[in-house]
């Protein structure tokens, strides 16, 4: 199948704002831009990066919303001039930068809503990554809901039936699955998969700094989640060339080529930007491999998600207990609460010099 796996979904209205115009940042801001996203990256804990369409354009695979994206075309009545498969495409730059930096555990995760494949072709683990609508060289069996690696990518989209049996049996070399392989692209209104989208969550929550790169953050949920961390005190920074629905939102905007912001950060970080070759690639292993999100991962994740919950409903509850001890009373409030007050001795209310004195009087 070639690139435009648009053709196999079904039609659909609203497909969000298409074709806004490329923006580019000088060379300088780049840099300086670059320069403060290196820090906010050398001081964070938890990073989570976004991934859309972008990141895979230098692979020869269109995007949907860019000036010659595949939906920006189709309402011009034009079809985009594609001229490799997913199977020819390779990881590009930045896929191998990113793999690269979880290696190094400067990026904890990576939530994707491309489904070329090429995350999973760069070599990360699964562990690492959540694919939420789906991806081409994965299928899933309908019964025991296992997903596995395919050698290619696969000939259907929107969960169809492969017509090929569970491989369940061959990896626990014990009792077989009754199920059939389905491929894993999400059509239009299909529900996102649970665990990756659960997992989706807890990650973008926890980040102390989400990083969204090629992507206009205008699918949902996709787009909405790197937003999640705002509440607890983290960062977000866009990486695009066109405006994204979340702008006004995020901390820092750099409007240049994923690519480009990628090189400089491997730089700047003293690593190198990884080949790609097929050894690391599981699609080009002949062995069968599972690509399943574990449930301990899940549970686990949620017990961290909680406990920021937790700690932030704490921090919160404390900081309206010492705001209402500090609260300073309206005027005639205060009058009436001072005996200098109703004796008329006095003829404006003052507020209380100190206002961080502990004065429990002034409580309303
Ligand atoms: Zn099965």
């Amino acid at each position: 199948m070639s690139c435009s796996y648009a053709d196999g979904l079904s039609n659909y209205e609203n497909k969000g704002v298409l074709g806004s115009p490329e923006k580019f940042d000088s060379e300088e801001k780049v840099e300086s831009k670059c320069n403060l996203l290196i820090e906010w990256i050398k001081n964070s804990k938890h990073i989570v990066v976004h991934t859309g369409a972008g990141i895979s354009t230098a692979a020869g695979i269109p995007d949907f919303r860019g000036p010659n994206g595949v939906w920006t075309l189709e309402k011009q009545g034009k079809k985009p001039n594609i001229s490799i498969s997913f199977n020819e495409a390779i990881p590009t730059k930045t896929h191998m930068a990113l793999k690269h930096l979880i290696e190094k555990n400067y990026v904890h995760y990576i939530i994707s809503q491309n489904i070329d494949g090429l995350h999973l072709r760069s070599g990360i683990p699964r562990n690492c990554i959540a694919e939420l609508h789906g991806n081409m060289f994965t299928s899933q069996c309908n019964v025991c809901e296992s997903q596995f690696v395919r050698t290619e990518a696969t000939s259907t989209v929107g969960k169809k039936s492969l017509n090929e049996d569970c491989k369940r049996s061959a990896v626990l070399r014990g009792r077989s699955c009754r199920g059939k392989l389905h491929d894993t692209i999400l059509d239009w209104e299909d529900s996102l998969p649970e665990f990756d989208l659960e997992m989706s969550d807890y990650h973008s929550s926890l980040a102390d700094l989400n990083i969204c790169l090629g992507t206009t953050l205008q699918i949902v949920p996709s787009g909405n989640l790197p937003l999640r961390c705002k509440k607890y005190g983290g960062k977000v920074v866009v990486v695009n060339l066109q405006p994204t629905k979340h702008d006004k939102k995020a901390d820092l905007i750099i409007n240049t080529y994923v690519d480009a912001v990628l090189a400089k950060i491997m730089k700047k970080l003293g690593l190198e930007i990884p080949e790609y070759h097929q050894t690391i690639d599981p699609t080009k292993n002949r062995e069968l491999i599972e690509w399943n999100i574990s449930k301990k991962d899940v549970i686990d994740m949620k017990a961290r998600y909680e406990k920021i919950v937790k700690d932030y409903k704490k921090r919160k509850s404390e900081e309206k207990l010492i705001k209402s001890q500090h609260k300073i009373p309206k005027n005639e409030d205060w009058m009436k609460k001072n005996e200098i007050g109703k004796k008329g001795l006095i003829f404006k209310a003052e507020k209380p010099e100190d206002e961080d004195d502990d004065d429990n009087e002034f409580i309303e």
